[in-house]
């Protein structure tokens, strides 16, 4: 026997050993503490690569024990950033995937797979109401969807000399963009911050007089990015009156949907998402809004051939590959030619679940922030100034001062406690404690036992 190939029963064996733990891991999850790092605060110390071959019982015992010392972002009270949770059967999937190792970046090496993910991504753009033009691509996440955008933005209206094309975004615009224009080599004073109103959407008035004077003086806006569900406070940017105004001007609308962008699914998420059709692209989290693992980030495109035109390169060692008509060659797509089978842990837990389960999460997602406001705003000590419009609800204390310190206090308190994770923000000029709910796991009593920790911890000596 090979040691690389270790046959059927030695598999088995480090396969089911593994999911034996893993699913014992998400049993324990209701209970396990909201930050590990607290209890120990070393990295622990592993055992160099040994040039021997170590019991594997042994080794999985070490991923699981260091896997302890982290913050608990699987868990049902994670409520700090933006959480997803992580679904058991998108693990299932990677393992699949893995051990299948077929090649996905061109549709001619394994056409039956490609059309599975592409089967999912015509799927969500039928739910973004996007054309048939539309077209979509996988992503390790929503920083490289953003990306993926911002050069096809600048591709499609600027191409070679793009020195002078100016964005728009506001000061809630998540970093990953700002990040993106950096990385496509746009300059930092091209990108323009537009202010917001007083319930944190994007002034669309301010950046249409923003886009007139850069053109004024010779500048190309050539991008306008609104946000469906700004991580801060999941504030959604006037999506339908933005769409307008990139089409009057001629700019590319992304929308960031990172976020936000799966209450789509829902009856009340259409309603507040409402003109994310007219968006060029669409950047979609997975791994928040499906409850996926870290890893999955979706870019829809209303035109397909916008992704191709930026992305599309040939070379020598590639020549014996012909385009396949139907489907798309993802590898044409975006920055990336060798990838995983990406797709998979979108197509099975979609089949396994049906979308009315995720439909269904994200509902209730909607109705626990409701009631995480109702009962923060319920609190005298506390000032809740918005009420949510997806699952974030932002809150600080009343009579607090400019900087902010006995919010900072009272955020340190809650996560001392262990039993929650929170994070904060800072929105204007206040310090902001954030609630944001979007685990799959997390219920009405976990909702319940963050507000009466938070609660409790108001008051301190
Ligand atoms: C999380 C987030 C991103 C970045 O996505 P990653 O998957 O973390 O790279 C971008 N935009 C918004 C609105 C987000 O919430």
């Amino acid at each position: 026997m090979h040691p690389l190939e270790p046959g059927r029963q030695a598999s088995m064996t480090l396969a089911l050993d593994a999911l034996d733990q893993l699913v014992r891991f998400t049993e324990l999850l209701p209970k396990a503490p909201a930050d590990g790092t607290r209890l120990r605060e070393d990295e622990g110390s592993w055992v160099a690569p040994p040039e021997q071959p170590r019991d594997h019982r042994r080794v999985l015992d070490d991923i699981f024990a260091a896997a302890e010392i982290a913050v608990e972002t699987a868990g049902p009270t994670y409520m700090g950033y933006v959480p997803g949770g992580g679904l058991v059967s998108a693990a299932v999937a990677d393992l699949v995937a893995d051990g299948l190792n077929r090649y996905t970046g061109m549709a001619r090496f394994a056409p039956a797979l490609v059309a599975m993910e592409e089967s999912v991504l015509s799927w969500l753009g039928q739910v973004f109401g996007l054309p048939a033009s539309g077209g979509g691509l996988t992503t390790t996440g929503g920083s490289m969807a953003n990306l993926t955008a911002v050069v096809a933005a600048r591709e499609s209206h600027l191409g070679e000399e793009f020195g002078k094309g100016t964005i728009y975004l506001t000061a809630a615009t998540h970093r990953s963009v700002a990040k993106a224009a950096r990385v496509a080599g746009v300059a930092r004073d091209r990108v323009r911050t537009v202010p917001t109103t007083d319930d944190l959407h994007m002034d669309v008035a301010a950046a249409a007089e923003m886009i007139h004077r850069d053109r004024s003086v010779g500048l190309t806006p050539f991008l306008l990015v609104g946000t469906a569900g700004t991580t801060d406070t999941g504030a959604v940017d006037p999506l339908a009156e933005l769409g307008e105004l990139a089409r009057a001007e001629g700019l590319w609308f992304h929308a960031d949907g990172a976020y936000g962008g799966f209450f789509q699914l829902t009856e009340r998420g259409r309603q507040r998402l409402a003109g994310i059709e007219l968006a060029d692209s669409i950047t979609l989290d997975p791994h928040k809004g499906m409850f996926l693992p870290y890893g999955t980030g979706v870019l829809l495109v209303r035109d397909r051939s916008a992704l191709q035109a930026a992305f599309a390169a040939d070379g020598n060692y590639l020549q014996d590959v012909a385009e396949e008509a139907a489907l798309p060659d993802y590898a044409s797509l975006g920055p990336e030619l060798s990838r995983e089978f990406r797709g998979l842990r979108l197509w099975l837990p979609l089949q396994l679940h049906g979308v009315a389960a995720f439909r269904e999460a994200l509902d209730e997602k909607l109705d626990l922030a409701l009631q995480a406001h109702r009962e923060l705003d319920d609190d005298p000590r506390l000032e809740v100034p918005w009420a949510p419009e997806l699952s974030t609800v932002a809150f600080r204390l009343r009579d607090e001062g400019p900087d902010g310190a006995r919010t900072k206090a009272l955020l340190e308190r809650v996560n001392a406690t262990n039993r929650v994770f929170l994070s904060s923000t800072r929105i204007g000029d206040h310090h902001h404690i954030r609630l944001c709910i979007l685990s799959h796991r997390t219920h009405a009593a976990h909702v319940s036992e963050a507000i009466e920790i938070i609660r409790s911890q108001v008051h301190h000596p």
